[in-house]
Order: structure tokens, then sequence, then C-alpha cells
């Protein structure tokens, strides 16, 4: 593929011509971008993820899933979802202990990159892809898991100034891309909690999370099953903005270099149990990932894995440490369960 015209330019011309673009929009295709072409998992990456740090992460999600569907009955046939699966390794791994007992599911990969989903056929080569939730089998109940998957998608922000609620911009001036208020009011999509809130208030929402969530639910909810929805992000309503960009292991502008930074925001859990309820699935809670993963025994997993090879213990010890401390990715990462009604509550919530 010939390589298109920088991002930047495309925005500056847009700009130019129609004048400023949303957040929403610049966030989109920022991250279209991002994804399309690269694989920016790993140390020579720009951010590494949970099941790149460690097999037991994906281990104790198909553990989790593998321990409701015997609960459930063990129905089959039955399908496990990825949502963003980035390299296949949470899958693979997840796959591997769920066939340990008994659990071999059809595999679909709801995935928008075409340099991700090539590796992810190394790694599971008999999964199914799809661009959406919309075309995965409606016909058997689902096991579905997302890893920083929503912290991906576009955000809408809007901004309290003196005349009343404005939606975020990104104007290009002096050389740069930078946020400005919108002139449009925008007092009409503001819920009636926050509406009087003082001048410079922001908030932030995320409707394609919301989409993917009620649609996830409404699945759930007709065709039985289960899912984790596993994220950086927050449990109780908050204001304020969470856009931030990572290049190299870095935090960078977020707009300083569309396209070349993955861009991400914290996921809005408190919104997402609402809607979860809304459309008759399930929330079987929000909690830490440090809590999660030692309700499903990452201690246990992580001694026996170093009494198999001493050489690695310190290299495993680590690497729990990086999943559950609390300095770490063990409180700032949430772990959301969602199942059917009648499906039962999974360990750890
Ligand atoms: N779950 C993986 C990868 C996280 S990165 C891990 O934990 O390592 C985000 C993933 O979501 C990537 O696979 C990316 O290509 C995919 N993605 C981001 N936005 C998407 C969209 N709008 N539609 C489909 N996939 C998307």
């Amino acid at each position: 593929m010939s390589r298109a015209e920088p991002l930047s330019a495309v925005f500056q011309r847009l700009i130019a011509t129609y004048g400023p673009i949303s957040l929403l929009h610049y966030m989109g295709e920022s991250n279209a971008r991002y994804y399309a072409d690269k694989d920016p998992l790993g140390a020579a990456g720009d951010f590494i993820t949970a099941p790149e740090i460690s097999q037991m992460f994906g281990e104790l999600v198909g553990l989790w899933l593998a321990d409701v569907w015997m609960r459930a009955g063990s129905p089959t046939p039955v399908h496990y979802v990825e949502m963003g699966p980035g390299r296949g390794t949470l899958a693979r791994d997840a796959l591997r202990t769920m066939k340990r007992v008994g659990l071999d599911p059809q595999v679909h990969f709801v995935e928008g990159s075409q340099a991700l989903r090539a590796l992810q056929a190394e790694a599971v080569p008999q999964a199914q892809w799809h661009h959406d939730l919309g075309s995965v089998p409606t016909d058997a109940p689902l096991l579905v898991v997302g890893n920083e998957f929503l912290d991906a998608l576009p955000v809408r922000q809007l901004v309290k100034a003196a005349e009343g609620w404005r939606e975020r911009m990104v104007d290009w001036a002096e050389d740069r891309f930078r946020p400005v208020a919108g002139d449009k009011p925008m007092d009409a999509a503001v819920p009636d909690a926050f509406r009087d809130m003082p001048e410079g208030t922001l908030l932030e929402t995320c409707p394609g999370a919301a989409a993917v969530m009620q649609e996830l639910s409404a699945r759930l909810a007709a065709q039985g099953g289960a899912a984790l929805v596993i994220d950086y992000g927050y449990a109780e309503p908050q204001t304020g903005s969470t856009l931030q960009a990572l290049r190299a292991h870095t935090k960078v502008d977020p707009f300083a270099t569309p396209g070349e930074a993955d861009l991400t925001c914290l996921v809005d859990f408190a919104i997402l149990a609402e809607i979860v309820g809304r459309e008759g699935a399930k929330w079987q809670g929000t909690v830490t990932q440090g809590n999660f993963l030692r309700a499903l025994g990452i201690e246990t997993r992580a001694a026996n894995l170093a009494s198999a090879s001493p050489h690695h213990a310190d290299t495993i010890g680590r690497a729990m440490d990086r999943l559950i401390g609390d300095d770490q990715m063990g409180t700032l990462f949430k772990v959301m369960g969602v199942s059917a009604p009648d499906w039962p509550q999974g360990a750890g919530f």
C-alpha cells in the first residue's frame, strides 16, 4: 500500500476549509490511522498490555469464562468473542486453558486493523474476523472478552463556557493543533445533573463504548453468555478530560502527531453498568484488576510457574506485581463482569 498523505495535512486542509473539527472526529481518525497498518504493542512499540506482560492474564480470563460456562450447564456450541484482540495473545492463552477443561468454542475476533489481523491469524489460526459485533453469530451463547478495547474509541468532550455548554473542537493555529470551544450551543446534550456545573467543567462521553456495551448486553440477554470488559477507567462518575497519548512508552501531547501516537481515554464504567441493566443483561460488578486476579488465584499460579522454572522466578514475580500492584495496573485497571440474567455469578465479583 502506498503511504497515504500524513493525517496532520488532511486535518489542516479540513480545518482550513470548514473550520475546527470535533475532538470526536480528531480522535477517531487518529486512532483509525494509528492502528491501520502497524503493531503498536510490546517493548519495541508504543505501549504494553496485560496479556503481553504474562500468560497468567489470559489463563485466568479463560478460567473465569470456563467456570461460568460449566456452571451454566456447559452449553454447546458456544462462541468465544474477543473485541480488539491485539496480537491474539490473550485469546491463545485463554483458549489453551479452556480446552484443558473441555471448553472448545468457535473463535470470533472483532478487529479493524489488517496488520493486527495478520498477527492474530498466527496466534489463533481458526479465528473468524468481524468488523463489529453485528456479524457475530446469534445461534449460541457468547463468551466475550475485551481488554483495552473501549479506551481506544473516540470521545466527545463538552465544556462549560461563559455562554453555556460547547463541544470541544480542534483548531489549527500558529502551526499547531489546539483544543478550542466550539461556537454551537450544546446544552441539550448535557444531562440535567450536570447542566449547572461551574464554568470550565468538562464532560467526556464515549458514544462508541456506549454503543458496544448496548449491543453486547442485548446479545447476552438474548443468546446467553458472559463477558469480561477490562480497561483502565473509573467506576464512579467524574468530570475532566482523560485524553492521553502514548508513543514509545512515553506520554506525549495528544495534539502533536495525529495518527502516530495511541490516543486513549479512561473508560466510564459507571455509565456502562447502567447500560447493561437497561438492555436486560446482568451487571455482575466492577472490581479492580488486582482484586479480580487475586480472587482467581494469580498468586498460586505464579508460585506454580516459578517452581516449574526457577530460573524465571524473578521475572514471573515482577510480571505479577505489574498486573496486580496498586501503584501499577492493579487499581487503575477495572474488570467489569456482565452476563445473561440467568447465567451464574462469576468468581471475583
Ligand atoms: N486487547 C489487546 C490489544 C489492545 S489495543 C491487548 O490487550 O493486548 C486495542 C485493540 O483494539 C487493537 O487490536 C486495535 O486494532 C483494536 N481496535 C481499536 N479501535 C477499534 C475499532 N474501532 N474497531 C475494531 N477494533 C479496534
